[in-house]
C-alpha cells in the first residue's frame, strides 16, 4: 500500500472539531473543483509535502496535549485504504478521529466508520446546482449517501452548508433544509462565504454575502428547524 500524502499540517486548533482540542492534517487530492476552493493546492494528488512517519513521530509528542485529530484536505477519503490505515493508527495512540468531507466517497466512508468518531459533512447547494459549483454530475448523490451512512452510525456530525451567494440563496437553504430534515439531520452548521484572499471576491459582495445572515426571518426558520443550528460567520 502506498503512504498516505499530507499537503499541510495544523497543529493547534479549538474549532474544527467539537469541544476538543485538535491538530489538522491535510491530505492532497479532491475529485471535486468548486468554485470557491481555498485550497486549489491541494486539489491534485502528488507528492505530499510532509513525511507521514515523521508526522506520525510528532503526534506521538502531541499524545495526553491534543484530544483529536482531524483529516481534512482536499479530501481525505480520496486516498481510500491508505488514509483509513494511518488514521486507525493515529487512533491507536488515543486520539479522537474528526473527518471534513464533502461526501463524495461512500463506500470508503462506510468502511472508515469504525476508527472515525465525528464528521464535518459539506452540503453545498441543491442537487440543481451542484455541478455548476462543484464540476461534478455525481457529487451530491454521493454527498447524500454518505450523509446517510453516517446517519446510520449514530455517531456526532456536523452538516455544514457555505452560503455562498452566487449558489445559495435564501430559498435554496430552504429547500436544502427539507432535504435535511426528510434525512434526520439534527445538527447543522451554516457558514458565511468568505472570498478566498487570491480571488476577485467571485463578483460576489459584502450585502450579498450577508444576506441569509441578515435574514431575520430565514434564521428563526431555521433555528427552529434543527436541535443545533451553528451560524458561522
Ligand atoms: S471539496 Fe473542498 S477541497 Fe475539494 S474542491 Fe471543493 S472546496 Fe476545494
Amino acid at each position: 500500500m502506498r503512504d498516505i500524502q499530507i499537503g499541510g499540517l495544523v497543529s493547534f486548533t479549538t474549532i474544527d472539531y467539537p469541544t476538543k482540542l485538535a491538530c489538522v492534517l491535510f491530505l492532497v487530492g479532491c475529485p471535486l473543483r468548486c468554485a470557491y476552493c481555498s485550497n486549489p493546492h491541494l486539489l491534485c494528488v502528488g507528492d505530499g509535502e510532509y513525511d507521514p512517519e515523521r508526522v506520525f513521530e510528532w503526534l506521538k509528542s502531541r499524545v495526553g496535549k491534543l484530544e483529536a485529530v482531524v483529516f481534512s484536505g482536499g479530501e481525505a477519503l480520496m486516498q481510500g485504504d491508505a488514509a483509513i490505515a494511518y488514521m486507525r493508527r493515529v487512533r491507536e495512540l488515543g486520539f479522537k478521529i474528526g473527518l471534513h468531507t464533502n461526501g463524495f466517497y461512500p463506500d470508503t466512508l462506510a468502511r472508515a466508520s469504525d476508527i472515525i468518531d465525528w464528521i464535518g459533512l459539506d452540503f453545498k447547494a441543491t442537487r440543481e446546482k451542484y455541478p455548476d459549483l462543484t464540476g461534478q454530475h455525481i457529487a451530491y448523490d454521493n454527498m447524500i449517501r454518505s450523509l446517510d451512512i453516517w446517519l446510520a452510525t449514530g455517531k456526532d456530525y456536523e452538516v455544514r452548508i457555505t452560503c455562498d451567494p452566487r449558489f445559495v440563496t435564501p430559498s435554496d437553504l430552504m429547500a436544502i433544509s427539507d432535504v435535511l430534515v426528510s434525512h434526520g439531520v439534527e445538527w447543522v452548521a451554516i457558514q458565511k462565504y468568505i472570498p478566498h484572499f487570491e480571488d476577485d471576491e467571485h463578483k460576489t459582495t459584502p450585502a450579498m454575502r450577508d444576506a441569509i445572515f441578515a435574514d431575520t426571518q430565514l434564521r428563526a426558520k431555521m433555528n427552529s428547524t434543527f436541535k443545533s443550528v451553528i451560524w458561522r460567520e
